[in-house]
């Protein structure tokens, strides 16, 4: 045998123990013969360095260090999942689909693994990057730590796609954490809370021998990717257990709301039986053709579903309540917490949103309270407990003028919410501008972070986050914590923030409820900063899913004069304030408002592609077939009810063809 064969006997030889034990629960050999191969590996790699193999077993060990963790773009965008609670909130999702879909529609339901979702590339079988979720479109490159888990197959076995990515929870199974926190109480250093917050934080370690440590585990749920040839959710579940991941045995294919509650009431009791947490069930639409049809809403599949078990719930003393400052000037009263234990972290807060929360709680200083957590990071004040108030209690009297800067405080007609109207003068709402405008979403200027933006208002450098660009190498450097290195990168990162594209500059600018959607639909419509800031109310409320909320908003941002003043000195320091002009080029207005449906499969261009090509040549897209659409683009295996019910109203049936025509 030579050096090679040796080597790759070994290799594949521990890639089967690896799987047997980590996946199938079900070693072969014992761990004292499986060290025994490796390190016999190890020296065999050692000795050949040019048969080195970034997927080899021994590359699970770990020990190489990660500074900083790159960012990197999402293939397919890592969605998230719409919540129920309750049998009606299911009846709800499945009139809804069944508004969209023909025929019948079966349905996975799977566990919702309570720990960190990791998207793993893989191609001809290698795995190639792991990434974190992030915020949905980017995440972190942390492929070395992730290699260090065992269950997560370095090569795959059997018959799998070239390209696509896997999905999956990265989890800490509840003796694995019992058994890492009984070392650090030997070891005296403070105990983990829970299993999920381990595991999520586990994955940013800069040592990835220290990740290997931790018996962390991969469980998949989804595959991703074009060309897949699989059909259906249960099937991709199917195959990729014959590929080498973990895949949980629950999940279960059903037909009917009641068969999804009877599974979702199993496992609300049967939960505490798992080696792993999880805090609800996920259902999906199983046909993958019907996911198809169903699509996307800006955040989560129209095709799933979580439904999340009841909070825990404990009651403790409300101690005080005090008033946060937004950077649109909005207060949030918070209820400060005798600390108590709940769901795994210790709550000393909680978010009581507007003063008629307070009002309807009836809440007091001094008050015995119900808190819960629901999906949320903050928890809510439920109710008080109103046989342990004492005599003594008085009611809570909202403020009336800005902790922060003491102007009178004003509450619109219609709102929740009380603001503090001082736009330029009160603190956290310009520190909160600039924050927002410098954030990830919005200009994502690296090498500027809150508290140095904090410092620099302070300091009196910047008032707003066009002062940003004025700023000089000589105004920086004297400051607190700065050395020349995040000089350079702060001022860099405010140079490259130049190039950022129009609609998120329009984000950036902080317009009350003109978020990443609405900044992309009116930089879309308006084109240049210049023909937004002069369009009436009537002009901006006419264009779709424009209320007269955000209408009104804009249009009062723009009558502000340091705004308007602001707006300018961007455009004088070369911030994008239009369309780029490749933008621009592929853009018309050949479609004229036309409203397409869109069903069935196509040849020549994804259903994807066929929607932008809708809406960038000024069409909207539909989602089902109603008296305002104006044509329906037919692809293959469209269903029968649905041409029916587009003759019935005498809606235009399309090819895909005779649409591309139309467009040139
Ligand atoms: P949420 O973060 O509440 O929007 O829930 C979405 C997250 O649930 C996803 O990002 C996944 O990480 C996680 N999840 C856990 N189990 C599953 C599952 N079986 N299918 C899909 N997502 C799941
Ligand atoms: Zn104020």
């Amino acid at each position: 045998m030579s050096i090679k064969q040796k080597i790759d006997k070994l290799r594949d030889e521990l890639r089967l123990h690896n799987y047997n034990y980590y996946v199938l629960d079900n070693p072969t050999i014992s761990d004292y013969e499986f060290d025994v191969k490796l390190k016999e590996l190890q020296e065999l790699e050692d000795q050949n360095p040019q048969f080195y193999d970034s997927n080899s077993p021994t590359q699970r060990v770990g020990g190489e260090i990660t500074k900083n963790f790159d960012t990197v773009a999402h293939k397919f965008r890592m969605y998230s999942l719409d919540n129920s609670y309750s049998k009606e909130d299911l009846l709800d999702w499945e009139t809804r689909i069944k508004k969209i879909i023909d025929g019948e529609i079966s349905y996975t339901c799977e566990l919702k693994y309570d720990g960190a979702s990791m998207s793993l590339t893989y191609e001809n079988g290698e795995l190639i990057r792991a990434v974190t979720r992030g915020d949905g479109t980017q995440g972190d490159d942390v492929t070395t730590n992730i290699k260090t888990i065992k269950s997560v197959p370095l090569k795959l076995k059997g018959d799998f796609p070239p390209q696509m990515d896997v999905r999956g929870e990265i989890i800490l199974p509840l003796e694995g954490f019992k058994k890492l926190n009984e070392e650090r109480l030997k070891n005296g250093e403070e105990l983990y809370r829970n299993p999920r917050n381990t595991a999520s934080g586990s994955l940013k370690l800069q040592d990835s021998g220290e990740v290997a440590k931790r018996p962390l585990e991969f469980l998949m749920y989804s595959v991703v990717g074009d060309n897949l040839s699989i059909d259906s959710q249960m099937q991709s579940l199917e195959k990729a257990r014959t590929w080498g991941f973990k895949v949980p045995e629950e999940a279960k294919a059903v037909k009917t709301v009641d068969d999804i509650l009877d599974y979702i009431n199993y496992w609300d009791t049967q939960r505490h039986n798992l080696p792993y947490e999880i805090d609800g069930v996920v259902i999906k639409v199983n046909n993958f053709q019907q996911q198809d049809e169903l699509g996307y809403t800006s955040k989560s599949p129209r095709w799933a579903m979580a439904y999340k078990f009841k909070a825990e719930r404990v009651s403790t003393e409300l101690k005080s309540i005090s008033y946060q400052v937004g950077r649109t000037g909005a207060i949030t009263p918070v209820a400060n917490l005798e600390p108590v234990d709940l769901a795994g972290t210790t709550v000393k807060r909680a978010s009581l949103h507007n003063a008629d929360q307070i009002e309807k709680l009836d809440l007091r200083i001094g008050d015995t309270v119900f808190v819960e957590k629901g999906g949320e990071i903050i928890p809510k004040v439920i109710a008080v407990d109103l046989e342990k108030r004492t005599s003594d209690a008085v009611p809570t009297r909202y403020i009336t003028h800005c902790p922060e800067c003491q102007t009178e405080l004003i509450r619109l007609e219609g709102e929740a919410k009380h603001y503090c109207p001082n736009y330029l003068g009160c603190q956290p709402q310009v520190i909160g501008r600039i924050e927002h405008y410098i954030s990830r979403k919005a200009m994502d200027i690296d090498g500027l972070g809150g508290e140095t933006v904090a410092l620099l208002v302070k300091e009196g450098l910047i008032k707003d986050y066009s002062d940003l660009y004025d700023l000089t190498m000589e105004e920086v450097l004297p400051l607190e914590r700065m050395a020349q290195k995040s000089a350079d990168n702060l001022i860099n990162g405010i140079a490259q923030s130049k190039h950022i594209p129009f609609e998120r500059v329009l984000f950036a600018l902080g317009i009350r409820y003109v978020g990443e959607t609405v900044a992309k639909k009116l930089a879309k419509h308006y084109k240049t900063i210049d023909a937004l800031k002069s369009a009436s109310l009537e002009n901006l409320i006419a264009i779709d899913e424009i209320g007269e909320r955000i209408a009104e908003s804009v249009t009062q941002f723009f009558a502000n004069e340091h705004n308007l003043y602001s707006i300018e000195k961007l455009r004088s320091h070369g911030v994008q304030l239009q369309l780029s002009e490749d933008i621009l080029a592929n853009q018309t207005n050949k479609l004229n408002g036309d409203i397409f449906v869109v069903s069935g499969v196509f040849e020549s261009v994804s259903r994807n592609e066929l929607k932008k090509l809708i809406e960038d040549n000024g069409g909207k897209v539909g989602s089902s077939i109603s008296s305002k659409t104006n044509f329906l683009i037919a692809g293959d295996k469209m269903g029968p009810s649905k041409r029916q019910k587009a003759e019935n109203l005498q809606i235009p049936i399309i090819s895909e063809q005779a649409f591309l025509k139309r467009l040139k």
